[in-house]
C-alpha cells in the first residue's frame, strides 16, 4: 500500500488529530509514514533517531495516542503481538496476509472494504471504527525455501 509516494505530512496529521508536536511524536510518525508495510513497536524503535532516546514504554504510549486519534491502525497477530500501519486516505482499510513461517504480515489490495463497512452498518451496528480481515498461510519466500 505504501508504494504510493504521495503521503501524509507529519505536522498536518498531528495538528488535525489535535496532538501537540513533540519531537518524539514527530519521530514515531515519520517512521510510520515512511514504512513500507506494517511495523511492530520494536521495528519502530529501531527506525527512530537514537538522538530522541525513545524507549519501548514511550513507543507504546505514543502508538496508543495515535491509535485513539485514528492516525494509525493496530493489526493483531497470532503471536499476541500487534503491528501498526497508517490509517489515512492513502492507506484505506484492506486485508492482511500473515505468513506463519516467517511471521511477517503483508498488505493485500483493498477489496472494497469501505463498501462492506456500509452494508454492515445497516445491521445492528452503531459505528464501525475499522475492519480487519486476517489471512494466514505461507508466503512465497518461505515456500521456495521449503523446496530447497
Ligand atoms: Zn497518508
Ligand atoms: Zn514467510
Ligand atoms: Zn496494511
Amino acid at each position: 500500500m505504501s508504494l504510493k509516494r504521495e503521503h501524509c505530512n507529519v505536522e498536518g496529521t498531528l495538528r488535525e488529530a489535535g496532538l501537540s508536536q513533540t519531537a518524539r511524536r514527530v519521530a514515531v510518525l515519520t517512521v510510520m509514514i515512511q514504512a513500507d508495510g506494517p511495523l511492530s513497536a520494536g521495528d519502530i524503535l529501531k527506525r527512530t533517531d537514537p538522538e530522541q532516546k525513545i524507549n519501548k514504554v514511550t513507543i507504546y504510549r505514543i502508538l496508543s495516542s495515535f491509535r485513539e486519534n485514528r492516525i494509525i491502525r493496530e493489526l493483531p497477530t497470532d503471536q499476541g503481538m500487534n503491528l501498526y500501519e497508517m490509517s489515512c486516505r492513502h492507506n484505506p482499510s484492506h486485508p492482511h496476509f500473515y505468513c506463519k513461517t516467517c511471521r511477517t504480515m503483508s498488505c493485500l489490495p483493498p477489496v472494497n472494504l469501505s463498501q462492506a463497512q456500509e452494508s454492515f452498518a445497516g445491521q445492528n451496528v452503531f459505528r464501525i471504527d475499522d475492519v480487519h480481515v486476517h489471512v494466514t498461510g505461507v508466503c512465497r519466500q518461505c515456500h521456495r525455501q521449503d523446496k530447497i
